[in-house]
């Protein structure tokens, strides 16, 4: 039986094969960023791209948006993150360490050890903030001469003689995005007045979001830069369970066809009490991350809060039509929401896994094969064999054309190159042999058993 994966194994693997990386390593690194290497682009688009196809390309009900990152700050006034998206802070009187009050042991420093020595928490918004345009002072030391600035209001200030700069500054801020669920409810209308859907209708983004968070931690489970992949699904009100229920199934079957080990997930219901004020209920769908079981994604009921309040501080009407002539009614949302980084986390971990062949240890990834970044490895069985290598060639780009992530692999002896592709999750490894040259045949040998088979090219080249 395997191990229990770490954290270790995971970030050393993924570090060593080139799968994620810290970011901006080679000056020290910035904590909660993290730089995808060349196998990590490539999971990364496969799940995201299993994901579109599952929930929006096989779907009648489903369509695609892509907003902008950065986003009218009335957006944000509008959602409550400007008010409410905080995270308790405290800070210890000993060691200046910073840390998020509800996920520490308060009596005691978890850097110095120090007992008791946080005071009150207070409340820290994670909303990264910036401002679009050069501020005021730049402009007055520009180059070039401003006369006048134009606002956000349309209103325009002097920018030589100005007592009102600190307005210009103010018009200008804005924030890098939270989440993506708002570039979605914003162009609920526009999606609405150009396609016409019918009721239920989803829509769906992937794209990336910010928090800056307090302590960023557990490799990419917790950063200040990542992906989500979220849907608004808009419902009339009296379906809201029925709909509920429906997406449990369909979150959980693509958990499954994604490489997730479903049987370490689990589906925390958020207490009433735990329950934000606008949501009827909500599901965090936990997985035992090597850290601990934690949130992977979230299922909840929003109500119509979101467009209630995008009605409100617009003052365009959110409401759908139906095209029967019933009733106009603002429709209620339930919104799937997931965490690219989490995914691929929670893939990594599923697919680790370490075993013996012949007397050693290896380490492989049992990724499906429709996910692992790399399909197919091509090799020589001799790399200073001219023939072998030209007829390999042959057979690399033939597969190369057909299925793209194919690796080409003539370094060291044929047990070292298994062991590689085991490592980066590569389901088959095609060495072309002295047969090869006889009979057109190959070996292909098998991640997971680690057999060989011998199959002609062309069944090669036809398999899916
Ligand atoms: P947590 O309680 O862990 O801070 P959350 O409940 O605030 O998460 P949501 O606001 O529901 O998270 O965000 C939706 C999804 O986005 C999460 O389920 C997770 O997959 C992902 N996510 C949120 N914050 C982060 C982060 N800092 N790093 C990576 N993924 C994140």
């Amino acid at each position: 039986m395997s191990k229990e994966v770490t954290l270790e194994d995971i970030v050393s693997l993924c570090k060593r094969r080139g799968f994620i990386f810290q970011g901006s390593e080679i000056y020290g690194g910035l904590a909660g960023t993290w730089d995808y290497g060349p196998l990590g682009v490539s999971l990364k688009k496969n799940l995201t791209d299993l994901w579109w196809k599952t929930f929006v390309e096989d779907r009648e009900d489903m369509v695609g948006v892509d907003a902008a990152i950065l986003m009218n700050p009335r957006t944000w006034k509008a959602s409550g993150h400007v008010d409410t998206f905080t995270d308790p802070l405290v800070e210890c009187s000993e060691c200046k360490g910073r840390f998020r009050a509800d996920k520490i042991d308060l009596r005691k420093c978890p850097t110095c050890g120090a007992e008791n020595s946080f005071g009150e928490a207070r409340q820290f918004n994670l909303m990264f903030k910036s401002f679009a345009g050069p501020l005021t002072k730049d402009i007055q030391s520009a180059k070039y001469k401003v006369n006048s600035v134009e606002m956000t209001n349309g209103d325009r200030i002097d920018s030589e003689k100005n007592d009102s700069a600190i307005l210009y500054q103010d018009s200008s801020k804005i924030y890098l995005r939270p989440e993506t669920a708002q570039g979605i409810f914003t162009n609920f209308k526009n999606v609405v007045d150009t396609l016409y859907p019918d009721v239920p209708f989803g829509i769906a983004q992937i794209g990336k979001a910010f928090r800056n968070e307090i302590s960023p931690r557990d490799f990419v489970f917790r950063s200040r830069e990542f992906n989500q992949m979220e849907i608004e699904y808009f419902i009339n009100e009296k379906d809201w369970q029925e709909r509920f229920e429906k997406w449990r199934t369909d979150i959980l079957s693509f958990l499954k066809e994604a490489g997730v080990d479903v049987s370490k997930v689990k589906e925390a219901e958020v207490s009433p009490e735990d329950l934000a004020h606008y949501s009827k209920r909500t599901i965090d769908y936990e997985f035992e991350y090597p850290h601990g079981a934690d949130e992977l994604l979230g299922l909840a009921y929003r109500t119509d809060f979101d467009l209630q309040n995008i009605q409100r501080e617009s003052g365009k009407n959110m409401e759908y039509r139906p095209k029967d002539g019933s009733e106009p009614f603002v429709p209620h949302v339930i919104e799937p929401s997931f965490g690219v980084e989490r995914l691929i986390m929670a893939v990594l971990c599923s697919a680790y896994t370490e075993d013996e062949v012949n007397g050693e240890k290896r380490i492989y990834l049992k990724f499906p094969a429709h996910i692992a970044p790399v399909k197919y490895c091509v090799s020589p069985l001799l790399k200073n064999k001219l023939e072998l290598v030209e007829k390999a060639r042959e057979v690399y780009s033939a597969l190369k054309k057909k299925h793209g992530t194919v690796m080409w692999d003539d370094n060291g002896n044929i047990g070292k190159r298994y062991r590689r592709q085991d490592e980066i999750g590569t389901p088959y490894c095609v060495v072309i042999d002295f047969d090869t040259l006889d009979n057109n045949t190959v070996t292909i040998r098998d991640r997971d058993t680690t057999k060989q088979e011998r199959v002609s090219i062309d069944d090669l080249l036809s398999s899916t």
